[in-house]
């Protein structure tokens, strides 16, 4: 029987849906998801089926864990979202999709969204030309991201580049590789998100 050999695989387990928070192990088959089919614990095969409420919780808390957000974060963006037009559910993941630690993620100059909010957070990003160190910041239209100045950013690019080649870019972002600069080209929308989740009831379990 496969072990798990980090926490962050247990919170796949729990959710029971890939995460995508250990860089490129998730695109290998060491992926503890896809080695063992059963939610972590030794009794897990006793677990009663989750309630209403639960079911509602659990999508909420996959959308946390997804885009590696906290509850105050996470309550900020839902009221983004509430004050958009249209579907509120839809609003919060294209919102959380615009986060710069994720934008990172998919143009794929990072292993994952946490190492993506470390690159920011040391400094190694720039956007539109300036040092921005704020991973929740949202990008717009037309923001163009690039490693800073610097020879240690340009080569932590380059690393982060080779290693996530497998990776599907999506068509809402343009990506170079050498030098490395990547544009969102257009907001992404629902669709746009690849993350299976009921945002409905992440709306429903937010609001009561
Ligand atoms: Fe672990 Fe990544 Fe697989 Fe999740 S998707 S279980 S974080 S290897």
């Amino acid at each position: 029987m496969a072990r798990y050999t980090d926490s962050k695989c247990k919170l796949c387990r729990r959710e029971g849906v890939m995460l995508y928070l250990k860089g490129n192990r998730c695109f290998t088959g060491k992926c503890a998801i896809k080695r063992r089919e059963t939610p972590p614990g030794m009794h897990s095969w006793r677990r009663h089926r989750r309630s209403a409420y639960g079911e509602r919780l659990r999508e909420k808390q996959k959308v946390k864990r997804w885009y590696g957000v906290m509850d105050r974060q996470f309550k900020r963006y839902f009221e983004i979202a509430e004050r958009q037009k249209g579907n509120t559910g839809q609003n919060l993941l294209t919102t959380l999709e615009r986060r710069l630690d994720s934008v990172l993620y998919w143009m794929g100059y990072s292993l994952s969204r946490a190492h993506a909010r470390q690159l920011i957070r040391h400094g190694h990003v720039r956007v539109n030309g300036k040092k921005v160190n704020i991973p929740s910041v949202l990008v717009k239209a037309g923001d163009v991201m690039e490693p800073a100045d610097r020879e240690n950013s340009r080569k932590l690019f380059a690393e982060a580049i080779e290693l996530s080649k497998s990776r599907n870019i999506p068509s809402w972002v343009e990506v170079t590789h050498d030098p490395a600069k990547g544009k969102v080209l257009e907001l992404p929308k629902r669709d746009d998100v690849q993350f299976e989740v009921n945002e409905q009831f992440v709306v429903e379990v937010q609001k009561r």
